[in-house]
Order: C-alpha cells, then structure tokens, then sequence
C-alpha cells in the first residue's frame, strides 16, 4: 500500500510537494502542486481521496479534477489563476458544489471559493446595495443584512449552501422569482479576472471603458448582427438561464434586467457557469425585507387543476404576491413518511389533496394582507374549489411550511435502490397557459418509459420540478435521452425554455445549440472566444459540450462495481431495488449489493450538499469547525463510497475502506447522528463510522486508547476500588502528561472521577423482578456505565423521581449476576469492536425482554446508552427481540413527558417547588437525532413557573470519548464553543440542564460550570 498523502501540503512541504503528487498522480500535477504551495497562502490538496471527493456535485456526473485549491484570499486566487495560465491546466471555479448539471465538474484544477473567500466588502443601507467575496453563502449574507432592514432576494432552496459567486454563476432563482427575478435582475456589478489575468470592472455600459467596454463592444456587434435569430430563437420567458445573456444588447426576458432599460456587462457573466472569467466580487442590489406575509395553502383534488389554477393566481395580489410553488402527492406522502417534516405538512392538508400550491403574499402589514388571502379563497370559489385554502397568517407554521418545500428535492431523493430521481430535464420553463398541458403531456413520456415523475416548485414562472426514476447503471443513460429528446419537443412546441433554473452544465450543454440554432451558438463561441482565449476556464462546457448520456463522465457508469465486503453491521435494509412506477423496494438483502448493503447506504448521499449549514439542527458539527469539505458528511460519504468501489488510486481495491484516506475523512466524524436526522436522505454516518472502525482496526489493531475506552464496562467495577490511586492522575502536576503519552487523553482535559462507592456497589433498595411484572404502576431503569460508575446520584434521582411519581421500580441487572453491569455496547460501537458490542447487547436484550414483553417501560438516563436500544441494536442480528425492546425503551425524560400527557403525573407535580433560577437546557445529539428534546422541555415545564430555554446548539465536541483525545481536543473545543459554550456564558445565573454525560464535562471544562441531568434537577425540587 502507498502511504497517504499529507493531509494539506504545506508551504513547508513545497518542496517534497512535487515528489509525492507526481508519484501518484503525473508530472504536471506535480509540478502544479509545488508551485501553489510555494506561491500561495491557499490549501493545496492533491491527494486521491481530496481529488475525488471534489470530483462530483449534486449532478450524476463525476471526473477526477488534477487537484484542488482552497485560496485564502483574492489574491492566492489570481496567482493560482497566473500558475494555470503558465502551465495550461483548466481551472474548474466552485462555491458549494450543489449545482445539479455536472457545472463544477472537470478535469481541471478545482478552486474552492466557499471557504475562505467569502467576506462581505460593503454594505450601503441607503443605496441598498452589497459587495461581496464570491464565496459567501447566502444565508450568512442575508443574516448580516438583518439589522439593516434588507436582505438579497433570490432565495435559492440550497440558500444555507449556495455562494453568491455560484449563484452567479448559474443565474440562479428563488421561491420569490415572480417578484424578486433572478440573479441577473439583481446583480450591479462584477469585478472578474479574465484567464489572461486581466481585472474587468463590469457594470453599466454606457459609463465603461478599457477592456470593459472593448468586451461591451464586441457582444453588441454580435447582438446586432443576429437580432433576427435572436428575435426568432430566444425563449420569451424569464426562467431562461441556457447559454450566454446575448441578449443584454436585444432584451427578450419577460422581465428586463434592468429596471431603466440600459445595459450592464455584469450581466454576461450570470448564468455563465465559470467559462468566460472568475470572480473576484460581486455587486448586489439589496431588497427591503418584507415587514409581513401570509400564505394561503390551497388543496387541489387533481395535478391538472392544480397546474391550470396557476395562470389565475398569478394575477391576483396587486403585487404583493410573492411566490406560488407546487408540492404534489408523492411529496406529500414523503414529508408525511418523515419524522422532522410530517408534523408542518398536515398543518396544510385539508383531506387527501392531489397536489398543493403555496400562495404567498408579502406586504407592509398582514392586516393589509388579509384581504389577498381573501381574494385567494374567492378566486378559489370561482375556480369550483370551495373551502380548499388553508390561511396560515402567524410566522411560525409559514416558515415551516417552506422548510419542507425546500427539502422538497432531497426528501425525493430518499428513495433507496439503484433506481434514482435524475435531474436533467427538471427545469424547463413553459408560459403558464401552457402549463397543465405540459406537464400532462411529459408524465405520458415518463410512462412510455417505464418511469414516473415528482413534480413540485415553481408553478408562478412556469418551471416546475420533476426527475424520472433512472437506474443509470443499468437502461438510465439512453432512457435519459430518450426522454430528453421528447422532452425538448414539449418544450419547442409550447414555446419555453430548457434551461430554466440549473444552469447547463455537463448535462445540458449539447441542448444550447437545440435551443438557440447554429449562428447564435456560433456568437457565444466568439463571446468565450474573446475572454478566454486560452480556453483554460472550464473548458468542454458551454462551447463544445460533451453528449449528456455520456457514460465515462458518470459517477455510477454502467459496470460500476463495488468490493465484497462481510459487514459488522446489518446494512440489508439499504440492499434493495425498487420499481420505478410504484417506487415500492424489493426485499431487504435483495439489491445485489457485494458489500452486503454498506455500499447502497453510503450511496444515499446525492451531493445535495445540505450537510453544508450552520443554522439550525446538529448537522454536521466537524464541518462548522472546521469548514472542510473532507470533515463534512457528504465528503466522508463520497470517501466511503470511493473505497468501496475502488476508486482511489494507489490502493489495492480491498484495501480501500481500511486505508488511512478513509480515517482521515472519518476521524473528526464524532457519531453525533445529526445526518441521520438531518441529512433529507438519511446517511447514518455515525453507524458507518461503526461498520469503517471495524474494518479499520482488524487490520491495524486496537490501541491501549481503545481499550481503556471501549473495555470501560468490563474493568469498570474492579477500577473503582481503586479510585483514589485513578483519580491522582488529575491531582499529581505531570502526571496527566505522561499520561497522554501513554494512553493518548489529553492532558488539557480532567478525566471522569473514579468513586468507591458507586450506584453498583451500594444498590438502593427497589423493586424486584417479580414485584414490578406484577405491579399496577411498572418501570424498568436500565443505568448505564457512567451513571453507575460515576455519576450516582444521577441515578439516585431517577429512582426517587420514579418512585415519588408512583412508579413501582426495578433497576435491571444482569441474569446471571458476574459482578458486572449490564452494558448496551456504546463504549464497544465507538472503538469499532462489534462483536463484542453484539455479547453485551444480546446480554442485556435477554435480560430485558421479559419486561418489554410484557409492555414495561425500559427507561434509561444517558442518551447515547439508552438510544442504542432504539438503534444500533436492531443491526446487531439480535433478532425479533431487540425490535420488541427497541419500542420500549424510553429516555427518563420521554417516559415522563408521556405519562404526564397521560395525566399519570399529578402526584409527582404536586410535590415540586418552583425552580429558584432560569433553566438553560442542552440536548444531547442523540436525544436531537431521536426527536427527545421535546420531552425535556415537556418535563421541565411540569417544574412550578418554569419557562426552560432550550440552547441552538450542535454537538458539544466531547462526544464520548471524541474530546477527551489529544488529537481532538483543539476541534472539540471549537465545536463547544460554536454556540453551547457562549450561550452558558452569557446567563451565569441559570440552571443548565443537559443528559449527557461528556456534554456536562465540556460545559464544565468550556464554562466553568456544573451542568446537571434533568433527574437530578427534579429531584431536588421535590419538596419535603
Ligand atoms: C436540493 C437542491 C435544490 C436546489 N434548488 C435551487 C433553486 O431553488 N434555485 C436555483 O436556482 N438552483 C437550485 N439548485 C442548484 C444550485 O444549488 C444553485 O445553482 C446554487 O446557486 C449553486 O451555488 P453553489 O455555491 O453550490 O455553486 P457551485 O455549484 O459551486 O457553482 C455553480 C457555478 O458557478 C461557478 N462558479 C462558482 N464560483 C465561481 C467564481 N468565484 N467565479 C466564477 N464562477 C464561479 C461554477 O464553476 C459553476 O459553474 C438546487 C440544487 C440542489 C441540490
Ligand atoms: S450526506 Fe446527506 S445532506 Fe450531505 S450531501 Fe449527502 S445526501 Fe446531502
Ligand atoms: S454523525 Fe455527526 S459528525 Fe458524523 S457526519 Fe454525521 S453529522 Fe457529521
């Protein structure tokens, strides 16, 4: 095997940097990588593994870029430009990478703007304008111009992910278009570098000069010449973004571009996907932030009368309408399939509608709205649809609404098999007129070809969404032509555009020259001819475009093959098919997989690229630490999935996914479930970690690490009696230091306190086995490793929290007593020894069935412990039994939150007093992952006048064992401090609750301060 490359070549290892790439690569990848790193300020990563994961997007495409770049700043972007320009390599410019046609894809060196090039030069509140870094994201933008009342209106679905330099480049749209327009509406200037390395100030013509205006020029002769091809040729609507803006010269748009009419050069770079210059800043026109809204849900009982309703209510508003967006019935159905959307998606239904149009109106003052929503239901009436509006007028469910039409796609995408939803047809933009006959007429097409389609968005501009199910590694790449042809017949025939919103890309660049004809495809080669002769940016796009259906550019190519892999884990439930029509699954362990499923599960991630985010929910917490595309879930599945299939170079195929290419990107993953919540297609990478770990260390051994952490249940009991002798580790000045030497925890870090006397040793007294079988009122507490061992009276609490309530209680314990206690496997899971997780999981499934049989409560107190029950035990092959357990097994917190709603809990509500301080609540991941976060809140409410505030906060960093290891405890403390750490600071006053045991030990380390388990906070408010 090959050692990996370094990590990041340094400018340090400039030097050494030619050596190591041309060994694995070639000699002018060499050579480049040693010139950036001892030219530039920027990360030079050119191993196989960083190659790779840049070489997808959310397209189905995939080629090996020769390397990537990750400029610190503007300027390491134009000497990066200047070496290419020396060495002729292609640059390929990228922001977040979720563009949907393959536009980030080449063979070039990929420049990654999104992490570092992303300041926000100027912000004018008078002129309503911005200058800004092509890398920032819009979401970040818009948070920024809050406080100025504004905000920048094109509000693409992936707005958490999407750069305004990637915006621009694929003239993207919003929800909102139907007010607001598309990036070319809203964009003033552009400074760029042509591939000659010259700086372009673009904006209004008439007022440029230099080679600005010689640009100007040249597109204006060019529009003049053909105006009669562009008359006859260019789509008359707005969502056209395929091929260059010719048209500045020649308006066509239903919308101008500008508002007086004038020409701006900007404008010739929107929508150019990269091809003509880079970015180096963008001039923006801002947007009041609407002071008000109001949605009206209407419920329609077919998809056509939905689609023939929305030429009507684009005409109502009196402006103010802001957005009509279609989600159909199988969306529908999947939100309602989905546990983080099914809740916001009934608040809409009225009965079981065929399809729904969300109809937004923006205005001054909802009072002033009201009467829109009124006009809605009226026009609703004369449309024969009495009574189908839902009027939602409060903020909250609107803003939820739209989360769930955002994740429209990705929720679509969930769809396991082979079988995908493929995009390359999904954006054509059709007049409304047209509308319900287009959509009639390609649903008939998909069903000729054995497919069906989804469609949701857009209905106000005409471009709806819909992707047929392909197998591209089967029949899918001629389907997806034949489709497209008949496609663009539609299209022709109804007088629209095929481009309407994703740019064209490697997928639909061959359809520049259908759409516009020979000579204005003729002009737009002379446009790129004249800004980039060299033809080094993104070469093969736009000009000369390769075939669509060209299978070598595809990530899963027909014979895409993956290594036979015996699985730790069960991974059947992802090794299935599915029919394309009723998109029913065949039977778990059916799809043929070699990897026994592993490699169908790391295939879910589609690139979306929504793990990209920082707002909102746990996903991903070592991303928002560190902003790498390697250490974010979509990089790591891209990882996985190039091992599994072989496809990193230098490594022999079986030794792919135990390689340290692999660790690298699994390493800082810190199992925190967030992308099994989050992630719209359900990537688990905190159970590939699990599966990757075991392969990884079968091959390269266990360290004493990873014993002292995984073994804890076994020693546990033993290493209590000594703990005076343990704990001088943290009292003796040097000998946390050697200590990191030896076992790898950090000397930064205080370890868990060792007791005598522990919750095992010193058992209160509870009920038996019998007793509670038989008892009116049963529980079960299951008490984990470190409740028991370290942490009593966390446990202590539980059971006179139980017991107060009225709850007869049993503490469970091993069948066959060992001086052991029993264990659910986690500390076994994170080292990645299965099989011994799988003894003590099977140990404690037979000690708890007879209890779960008999419908008994299990409840736990750590979540990581007590959620295994729910999850990783059902891939242990542990049967029938572990399902039974799983829907029994309750956080103390749910158990409550459940029997207070019951009405069980008012004996135990009566004994509380009022909290003496306010409540700060921390969830753990695990409980975020499995919706118990909300019973935490429910259960602190029971408290007297209590008004918990539950802290935004992603993972704490600690993560079990995660941030007590040396090699972690930097990103641990930055993941801590990304929102937990400052919101304990800034109310030193409350109560901070948290359940789980390493996130209270950072919020002691990170704070100062003494976090406390929900069971113990109740306990000490009962009175008496
Ligand atoms: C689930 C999903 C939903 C989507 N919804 C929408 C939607 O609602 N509306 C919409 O319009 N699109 C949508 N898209 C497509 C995509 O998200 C948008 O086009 C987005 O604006 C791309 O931003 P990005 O930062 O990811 O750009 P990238 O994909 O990284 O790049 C886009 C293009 O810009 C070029 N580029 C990037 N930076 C520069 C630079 N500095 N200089 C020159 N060229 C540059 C790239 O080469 C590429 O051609 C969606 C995609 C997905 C996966
Ligand atoms: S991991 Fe999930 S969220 Fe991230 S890119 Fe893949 S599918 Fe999208
Ligand atoms: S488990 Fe957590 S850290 Fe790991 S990839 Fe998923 S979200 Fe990121």
């Amino acid at each position: 095997m090959n050692a990996p490359l370094p990590l990041k070549i340094s400018r340090q290892a400039a030097a050494q940097a030619y050596d190591s790439v041309a060994r694995i690569s070639n000699e002018v990848a060499g050579k480049l990588a040693a010139r950036l790193a001892a030219e530039t300020q920027g990360e030079v990563l050119f191993s196989p593994a960083d190659r790779g994961r840049y070489a997808t997007d959310a397209s189905i495409y995939q080629v090996m870029p020769v390397g990537v770049f990750v400029p610190r700043t503007a300027d390491d972007v134009k000497a990066a430009l200047d070496i290419c320009r020396d060495m002729q390599v292609p640059i390929v410019p990228r922001g977040g990478g979720t563009s949907q046609c393959g536009q980030t894809v080449g063979t070039g060196l990929v420049i990654d703007y999104a992490k570092h090039v992303r300041s926000i030069l100027a912000v004018n509140p008078e002129t309503r304008t911005a200058e800004v870094e092509p890398g920032i994201v819009l979401d970040h933008l818009n948070a920024a111009l809050k406080k100025h009342g504004l905000w920048y209106p094109v509000d693409v679905s992936t707005s958490a992910q999407a750069t305004l330099g990637g915006m621009a480049g694929n003239n993207s749209c919003g929800s909102r278009s139907i007010a607001y327009g598309n990036m070319v509406h809203n964009v003033l200037g552009a400074k760029v570098w042509t591939s000659s390395g010259d700086l372009l100030d673009l904006g209004a013509y008439g007022s440029s000069s230099g080679k600005a205006r010689a640009l100007g020029n040249h597109v204006r002769a060019l529009a003049e010449e053909l105006h009669p091809a562009i008359k006859k040729r260019w789509p008359k609507v707005m969502r056209r973004v395929g091929g260059y803006n010719l048209d500045i010269f020649d308006p066509q748009s239903e919308r101008p571009y500008t508002a007086d009419g004038s020409v701006n050069l900007a404008h010739l770079l929107i929508g150019s996907e990269g091809t003509l210059a880079l970015t180096r800043s963008l001039t923006l026109q801002l947007s009041e932030l609407p002071k008000a809204k109001v949605l009206g849900v209407v419920n329609f009982p077919t998809f056509y009368r939905a689609m023939d309703a929305a030429q009507h209510i684009v005409k109502i508003g009196e402006g103010s309408l802001t957005a009509v967006e279609l989600v159909d019935r199988t969306m529908i159905d999947l939100s309602l399939q989905n546990p983080a959307f099914a809740p916001t998606i009934r608040t809409a239904l009225i009965g079981e509608p065929a399809a729904i149009l969300l109809v937004e109106f923006s205005g001054a003052s909802k009072a002033e709205l009201l009467p829109k929503l009124k006009r809605l239901g009226e026009l609703m009436g004369d449309l024969l649809l009495p009574g189908s509006v839902v009027e939602m007028t409060e903020d909250a469910p609107q803003k939820n609404l739209w989360e769930v039409r955002k994740a429209g796609l990705n929720i679509m995408m969930s769809l396991k098999g082979d079988g995908k939803p493929v995009s390359f047809i999904e954006d054509c933009a059709v007049p409304l007129v047209h509308l319900a006959a287009y959509t009639d007429a390609l649903t008939e097409v998909f069903r000729k070809y054995g497919s069906k389609g989804t469609w949701y968005a857009h209905a106000s501009v005409g471009t709806l969404h819909v992707r047929p199910i392909l197998d591209m590694r089967r029949e899918g790449a001629p389907k997806m032509r034949a489709i497209a042809e008949e496609a663009s017949e539609l299209v022709r025939k109804f007088k629209g555009a095929y481009s309407g919103e994703h740019g064209d890309g490697l997928c639909r660049g061959e359809w520049i020259k259908w759409q516009f004809g020979p000579e204005i495809n003729q002009a737009f080669a002379a446009i790129k001819q004249h800004m980039d002769p060299a033809g080094l940016l993104c070469p093969g796009r736009m000009i000369n475009p390769p075939k669509m259906d060209d299978t070598r550019l595809m990530r899963f190519p027909p014979g895409y093959k993956v290594i036979p892999l015996k699985t730790a884990l069960d991974w059947r439930a992802w090794d299935v098919q599915n029919d394309p029509v009723t998109e029913l699954t065949s039977a778990s362990g059916s799809g043929g997989d070699p990897a026994n499923g592993f490699a169908k599960a790391v295939e879910m991630c589609n690139n979306n690229g929504h793990c990209r985010k920082f707002d909102a929910g746990t996903m991903c917490p070592s991303y928002r630490a560190t902003r790498d595309e390697k250490h974010l879930t979509r990089g790591r599945a891209n990882t996985l999935r190039l091992a599994l299939s072989g496809q990193l170079p230098g490594l022999k195929a079986e030794d792919s996914l135990a390689s340290e290419a692999v660790h690298e990107a699994l390493d800082l993953c810190v199992g925190c479930k967030g992308c099994k919540r989050d992630c719209p297609t359900g990537v688990d990478m905190a159970k590939m970690k699990v599966e990757f770990l075991h392969h990884y260390k079968a091959k390269h051994g266990y360290t004493l690490k990873d014993k002292l952490v995984s073994r804890l249940p076994e020693y546990a009991a033993l290493a209590s009696r000594f703990a005076p002798l343990l704990n001088l580790r943290d009292r003796i000045p040097g000998l946390a230091a050697l200590s990191e030497k030896v076992t790898g925890f950090s000397a930064r870090r205080s370890l868990p306190k060792w007791r005598r006397k522990t919750f095992f040793n010193t058992p209160p007294a509870c009920a038996t086995r019998e007793e509670v079988l038989a008892a009116a009122k049963p529980v079960v507490l299951f008490i984990d490793t470190f409740n028991g061992y370290f942490e009593s009276e966390n446990a202590l609490a539980a059971l006179q929290v139980l017991q107060a309530a009225g709850y007869t209680t049993h503490i469970a314990t091993k069948k066959k007593p060992d001086g052991q206690a029993l264990c659910c496997g986690r500390t076994y899971l994170a080292g990645g020894m299965v099989q011994e997780a799988k003894l003590k999981a099977a140990e404690l499934v037979s000690a708890l069935l007879p209890f779960a049989d008999k419908g008994i409560a299990i409840v736990g107190l750590e979540p990581s412990c007590l959620l295994t029950l729910r999850d990783e035990m059902l891939v242990m092959g542990l049967g029938e039994a572990a399902q039974t357990i799983s829907r029994h097994a309750l956080m103390l917190e749910e158990f409550l939150a459940r029997e207070a709603a019951a009405g069980q809990l008012e004996a135990l509500k009566a004994k509380l007093k009022p909290a003496a301080a306010p409540i700060l609540l921390h969830g753990h991941c695990h409980q975020k992952a499995f919706g118990a976060v909300s019973p935490i809140m429910d259960v602190l409410r029971l408290i007297p006048g209590a008004k918990p505030e539950l802290i935004e906060s992603s993972c704490c960093g600690m993560a079990g064992s995660f941030g007590y290891e040396a090699s972690h405890y930097e990103v641990s403390m930055q993941m801590a401090e990304l929102s937990l750490l400052p919101a304990v600071r800034k109310q030193p006053g409350a109560i901070v609750v948290a359940d789980g045991t390493s996130c209270r030990h950072q919020i002691r380390d990170g704070a100062q301060r003494e976090a406390i388990h929900v069971a113990v906070l109740l306990a000490r408010q009962l009175q008496g």
